[in-house]
C-alpha cells in the first residue's frame, strides 16, 4: 500500500500535483496555512496511489513524499 504526505507549511497551492496525479488523488482544501495559501490534501482513497511519485517530481516547493509499504 502506498500514501503521500503533504508538508502543508511548504505548499503555496500552485495546484501541479492536483493536476498531475493520475488517479486524481489530491486536492486544494479550504484552510490555510501559515503564509497564507490554500494548500494541498491528500484524499484517503484506499489503495488507489500507485506512489508513481508524480506529485512529489512535479511540485515545485518538495512539499510531497511518496511512502511505499510492504505488502
Ligand atoms: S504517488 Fe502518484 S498516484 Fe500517488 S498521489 Fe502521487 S501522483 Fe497520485
Ligand atoms: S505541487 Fe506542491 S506546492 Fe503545488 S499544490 Fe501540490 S504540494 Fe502544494
Amino acid at each position: 500500500m502506498s500514501r503521500i504526505v503533504i508538508e502543508k507549511e511548504l505548499c503555496k497551492g500552485c495546484e501541479y500535483c492536483v493536476t498531475y496525479c493520475p488517479k486524481q488523488l489530491i486536492h486544494i482544501g479550504t484552510a490555510f496555512n501559515s503564509m497564507g495559501f490554500k494548500y494541498a490534501v491528500p484524499e484517503d482513497k484506499e489503495g488507489q496511489c500507485t506512489a508513481c511519485g508524480i506529485c512529489a517530481l512535479m511540485c515545485p516547493d518538495a512539499a510531497i513524499e511518496v511512502y511505499q509499504t510492504e505488502k
